[in-house]
């Protein structure tokens, strides 16, 4: 029997023998960045890797997603290590594609090296005979929550009910297996100041909106007076949620971003089709749900002030992210074994964009820590890796040494973690409340 630490060496000097190759993966995808629901190269690449290392899956989860699984040497908890498929769509980032203009803005591409190179260090070094349970490893489609519009077409296809990857996987059941969750994110440098691990806190949860505003076209020059211009009912709304703001309160981190997705058809017809997208972000449920009705309204004053009407469609977004403290810990514990205690960021910052893994953080415990290795902005046309093994190869040895922390000695502190953890709620009344959360409206002005 070798003892923990023995087993964490082992680990790390496999990551370290293997790591041209697991970057190697990160640096491919890079190169082939597709959005949400269309990894289907990625989602390729990630099975064929999968076969390689010898892990039995599945693919074509939620379209994209796969699932690896393996086994312990005997019976436990299992233990998820999950790696985000999807890019952004960036059309001036360097690395964008010429098509779509998608791009790997928020390091995505990095996050599936990472799952590969915890993987290959649990599988490779010949640790898996001395844990207890099994360790899942699933690459998931759609983080962005983007393209409304093309993801709204596949649920009205049956293809998808939810708009996020991991929302969906668990509506499917592929969390029903799993006890505890575990990612990491990339991070720009100058965000981190000099450390290289953060351990992650809580961040904004959000509902999403399709908005449509409905006038009548008329000849711009000649009879605008015949119209109904669906353009200035869109910013008569965008100045109302504006005036919104002065009433969100600082404790609530309120976030509204409208964009326009369509501002009309040709200069010279007076608008009558304009159309946008949004989200409400905030701390708690209840904030959401405070700032979206305001949103609500100052949509309908638009359609109000011009006489159009408006279409609103509200859709569940991701719930608010909560680490579980005593899985932090143990992440955190390695991190500082790894990297030094003065390179890892303090726990308990409160962020105010917001994951999918806050669906996952309600119903098991799961966390969503940040490595280093990023410059630029995130989600901004300059956010690049510039450090590989920070980005990729620091979170896997982290990752990989937290699972074997759970998993080792007849999985005793993961079987801790489990008992100490009360789940915010059960998966049926996590799938109620997304359901509760579609709302269709249309007013007339
Ligand atoms: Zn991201």
């Amino acid at each position: 029997m070798s003892s923990r630490e023995e087993l964490k060496s082992k680990v790390c000097d496999e990551i370290e023998a293997r790591a041209d190759g697991i970057i190697g993966v990160a640096q491919a995808i890079l190169k082939t960045p597709e959005p949400g629901f269309r990894e289907t190269r990625t989602s390729r690449l990630v099975a064929d890797k999968f076969s390689e290392l010898g892990i039995e899956h599945r693919g074509g989860l939620a379209i994209t997603g796969v699932k690896g699984m393996v086994r312990g040497g005997a019976e436990g908890p299992t233990v998820a290590v999950l790696g985000e498929l999807d890019s952004l769509i960036v059309p001036a980032h360097p690395e964008a594609d010429s098509k779509r203009g998608a791009a790997h803005a928020c390091g995505h591409h990095a996050q599936i090296g990472t799952l590969i190179g915890v993987a290959t260090g649990l599988i490779g070094s010949g640790v898996l005979p001395f844990l207890s349970g099994r360790v899942a490893f699933i690459a998931v489609p759609a983080e962005e929550y983007i393209e409304i519009e093309f993801r709204e077409g596949l649920r009205k296809k049956g293809k998808i009910s939810f708009l996020g990857g991991k929302p969906e996987l668990i509506r499917l059941g592929e969390f029903d297996d799993i006890d505890m969750a575990i990612i990491t994110h990339t991070a720009a440098s100058a965000v981190m100041r000099g450390r290289l691990i953060g351990t992650g806190g809580t961040s904004n949860g959000c509902l999403a909106k399709q908005i449509r505003f409905i006038g009548r076209g008329a000849h711009a020059g000649g009879a605008p007076h015949a119209g109904i211009n669906a353009l200035n009912a869109a910013t008569i709304a965008l100045s109302a949620i504006h005036a919104q703001r002065e009433t969100f309160k600082d404790a609530d981190t309120i976030r509204v971003h409208p964009i326009i997705t369509k501002g009309g058809e040709v200069v010279n017809i007076v608008p009558d089709d304009v159309r946008m997208e949004t989200f409400v972000r905030g701390k708690t449920l209840e904030a959401i749900k405070d700032a979206n009705e305001k949103v609500d309204r100052a949509l309908r004053a638009g359609a109000l002030a011009v006489g159009g009407s408006v279409e609103i469609n509200t859709l569940p977004g991701y719930l608010p992210m909560t680490s579980d403290r005593n899985l932090q810990a143990v992440y955190r514990a390695n991190a500082v074994s790894l990297v030094g205690k003065s390179k890892v960021v303090p726990p308990g910052r409160h962020g105010t964009g917001s994951t999918d893994m806050g669906d996952v953080s309600h119903i098991m415990p799961a966390i969503h820590p940040y490595a280093a290795g990023a410059t630029g902005t995130s989600h901004g046309i300059d956010y690049l890796i510039e450090d590989y093994r920070l980005a990729v190869l620091n979170p896997a040895k982290i990752m990989a040494m937290t699972v074997i922390d759970l998993l080792a000695d007849g999985a005793m502190k993961g079987k801790e973690v489990i008992g100490k953890h009360k789940p915010l709620m059960t998966k049926q009344e996590y799938l109620d409340l997304m359901e509760s959360m579609r709302k269709k409206e249309e007013y007339q002005g």
